[in-house]
This record gives structure tokens, sequence and C-alpha cells, in this order.
């Protein structure tokens, strides 16, 4: 359906004067077996009127054909379809600012000259949408998109259905999906992975139609998984049938969309789940298994794990990947864990209590395992496991850059599921109230205030917003620490 009253009127009228002109009859023709002015019927099929019941059953009499099929929100051709496109495009309020003259949707426009005028009116709407984006927006909309997430556990089944049946498709019975595999998957569905060297720095891969060739990074990036996720999630947004976002919540809704089918091809269903349910009868499940199991990154898995362990094994749990500055860069929860979030409702970029396992592991040496603790919440106690990794300083394809940490949890009654519930580590957080780890212990406040200078970091990523702090960007707990540690006797 199109937007309102108004866009119907124009369906209707287009399908009116359709059915009109192919049985040879004029508009006068027409009036004088309705009993209607010409002018009349000529303002209703041009979408100016709306018509009476009584005039529309006598058209349709007159035309042969029953009310509702005047009354179809189809457009009747492929040309009455541009026709009323553009017809709607210049009646828009954004046409209107533009000051420049409009042109009569009629018979006379050759179709070349009308594909082309509704195609500049849409790639003018969508760019106009893409400019109102501001964060803010940016933020609203990633926050919705979280929080439908977690209603439905993360588990999309269409999805799900659809890697399966792409991945058995192309001959996977099982482990890691193979570069061959997902290079048979493009074949099948009529494309040719090429990797280059040159792609634009604003896309991740980009797609030619045309030739059926998804062009990719080169293949010596490091990180053999990222390249089978890239090139699945540019399959992805074919198979999902996606058409170019007209705004910032569109995008950011097919990028969750093609991150979710490629996750559920490398680690489809009808597999993960029977390994992930055999792990929880021994009571072993461990993310550094399942992401082995599957040959992904240790996020890539934690990801996969929020899909999967609450429809599938009963568990409710969290997800957090974390900056060494403590930021949140992405978190994800039906479990009941307290993000810290800003007014909007947003945790992104939002600073995670100190004493929590994702932070708490940046402090540990050996940082090749699992790191395992036990968190005593307002919201009760939960256990958590997690993984510290760097990134190259240019960042991945995601963004993101610097030492992080990734984070699997779940509520206290869950962890016994779990390989490392035995850990001893037990800490205890009251975020938050500012004196569990935001504020500065007393002391320290009262031997550096007005002391200490910090230079300010800056953030780059467009979700984060500035962590908070006496200046923007710096952790003032953080800072008087260090200068407390290094400071002459
Ligand atoms: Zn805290």
């Amino acid at each position: 359906m199109g937007s309102g009253a108004e866009t119907d009127l124009i369906t209707l009228g287009r399908r009116i004067r359709h059915l009109r002109t192919a049985q040879g009859l004029t508009l006068d023709a027409l009036g004088e077996k309705v009993g209607s002015a010409p002018s009349l019927l000529s303002l209703v099929e041009n979408g100016r009127r709306e018509p009476r019941l009584g005039l529309l059953r006598s058209i349709a009499e007159a035309l042969g054909v029953p009310m509702s099929e005047l009354l179809s929100a189809e457009p009747p051709s492929r040309r009455a379809a541009l026709e009323i496109a553009l017809d709607r495009a210049q009646r828009g309020p954004l046409f209107t600012t533009l000051g420049v003259p409009a042109v009569k949707p009629s018979q006379k426009l050759p179709m070349p000259v009308l594909e082309q005028l509704v195609g500049l009116h849409d790639e003018l709407a969508r760019r106009e949408q893409m400019a109102i984006a501001t964060p803010e927006e940016a933020r609203r909309a990633n926050t919705e998109l979280r929080l439908e997430r977690e209603a439905r556990d993360n588990h999309y089944p269409q999805f799900e259905a659809v890697a399966e049946q792409l991945v058995k498709a192309a001959g996977y019975t099982g482990g890691a999906l193979t570069h061959r595999t997902v290079a048979r998957m493009a074949e099948q569905m009529g494309f040719t992975l090429l990797h280059v060297d040159d792609l634009p720095r604003s896309a991740r891969s980009v797609t030619d139609l045309r030739n059926g060739r998804i062009y990719l990074p080169p293949a010596s990036t490091p990180g053999g998984h990222g390249l089978r996720s890239l090139a699945l999630q540019a399959l992805a947004h074919r198979v999902l049938e996606h058409d170019r976002p007209r705004s910032y919540g569109e995008f950011l809704r097919q990028r969750v969309e093609i991150t979710y089918f490629a996750a559920a091809c490398l680690a489809p269903q009808f597999v993960a789940v029977p390994f992930l349910e055999a792990h929880k009868r021994e009571r072993d499940l461990a993310v550094e298994d399942f992401r082995d199991a599957f040959g992904i990154t240790h996020e890539a898995a934690a990801m996969r794990l929020t899909n999967l362990a609450t429809h599938h094994l009963g568990i409710p749990l969290h997800f957090l990947r974390v900056g060494a500055d403590g930021a949140l860069f992405r978190g994800y929860a039906n479990d009941g864990l307290p993000f810290p979030q800003d007014v909007t409702g947003a945790i992104e970029g939002q600073l995670i209590c100190r004493r929590w396992a994702a932070r708490e592991a940046f402090e540990r040496r050996d940082r090749a395992t699992e790191f395992y603790q036990y968190t005593d919440t307002p919201a009760g106690t939960f256990w958590c496991s997690t993984q510290t990794g760097s990134m190259s300083p240019s960042g991945g394809p995601d963004g993101g850059s610097g030492a992080f940490s990734i984070t699997v949890g779940v509520p206290y009654a869950h962890a016994k599921w779990f390989r490392g519930r035995d850990t001893q580590v037990r800490r205890s957080s009251t975020c938050p109230d500012p004196a569990c780890c935001q504020r500065p212990a007393p002391e320290l406040t009262a031997r550096w205030s007005g002391e200490a200078w910090p230079s300010g970091r800056m953030h780059q990523q467009i979700l984060a917003a500035l962590p908070r702090g006496a200046f923007p960007g710096v952790d003032d707990a953080e800072v008087y620490a260090f200068l407390d540690k290094h400071a002459p006797e």
C-alpha cells in the first residue's frame, strides 16, 4: 500500500482510466453511460476527486467489471505504476521545496522519460532520508532493533531455514564451512566471487548484478572467516531480497539480517544445535569450543550462541563487546543484565562497570584462554566468560580497533551448563551507583583534583557517545589511578 488515502485515489483513477481506454471509451462516452459530467470523471481519473460509492458502482457496471477490480491496490500496468509514482512524488513535500515545474504524467510522456523521472525522484528521496539520519536517530534506530532482537531471543527462523537450505544444496554436511562451499553457494545463485584491492572505501563488498560478480577485499586480508562472512553477507542481500535502504533504520536492519544470515551459514542450525546440546548434557558448554568447531571468530561464535541458546537450549544470556577503554561497542541481553544506558535508551558507547568480567579480563596477564567470573549486581548474580583480543589499528571491516573483550554470560542458575562454572573469581558491582567504580576514590580526588590535565582521546565510532567524565572522552577514575601509580614519592 502507498502512503494514505491520496495514493489510493491516484491508483483508483489510473485503474478506471486503464479499463476505459482498453475498451476504447472516451470520457464523454463513459460520462453518458454513468450519467456524470466528463469533467468530473477526469478529476476522478486524475485522483483529484473521491467518487461517491454510487458513481463507483455505475462506473464498474458500465465497464463490465466487479467493484473489487476498480478498488484493487495494484497499478494496472508498469506504465500506470510509473505514472502513479511520478504523480505521488510531485505532490510530496520534497518536490514542492525544489521550486521546479511539475510534469503532467500523461500518455504523451515516453516510457524512458517516465522511468528516468521516477528513478530521479526515488534517489532524491533516498538521499534526503540519509542526510537527515542524525547520530541521535541512528542511536534510536539501533536501540529499537536491539530491543526487538532481545524480545524474540535473537532467533529468526526464516533466516535459519534459508541458510540451512543453501548450505545443504552446496554440499555442506558439518564442521567449518569452507571457502569452496561458499563459492559454490554463490555459483548456484549465479555469482562469481572476486577479490580486488581497490574496493571503494565506503563499501565492504560490491555486487555487480548485471554480470553476476561479487567483489570482495583481497584474499590476503587476515582472518579467513572474515572473507567467508563478507561473501555470505553480500549474497544475503540477494537471498533476502533487499532493496537499497531508504533510511538509517532500514540500513541497520539490513546489516543485522545479513550478519545473521552469514552466521547461520557458518554455523548452521542443524549441526550447531546438536553440538551445543551435547555439550550442555556434559555440562561443558564453552564459546571457545563452539568457535573452533566451526572455524569462526570468538565474537561470531558468541553472537551465534545468542541466536540458538535461548530458543533451543532454554538458556537466557548476554553478549558484550567492550573496548579497552571500557566503552561498550555492542551488547545484547535477554537475561536481565543491567546495561548502562543513555537518555535515548542506547547502550553503545556507555562505560560498563569496571568490576564486570568484560573489563576485569583486561587486567589478566594470560589472555590466551577464557576468563571466568561471577559478578553480583543489583539485578542478581551473573556468571561470565570473557575472551580478550586485539585488532590492527585500522580496525576490522566493522570498525573498532585496538584491544577489546568478548563476553558471554548467564544468570547464576544457568552457570551449571558451562565450563568455568567452578571459578573462584567473584566481584561485586553496584553500578549505576556512581560510588561503585565511576567516581574516583575520595582520597585520590583530594590529591589530584585540579592538578590533572589529561588530553582527551577522540572517539570515532558513530554510535558511541562520549564516556562520562570531567573532560570529554576521559575517564577520571582511570586517569587519577594512573597518576597515583606513577607519581614520585
Ligand atoms: Zn561499577
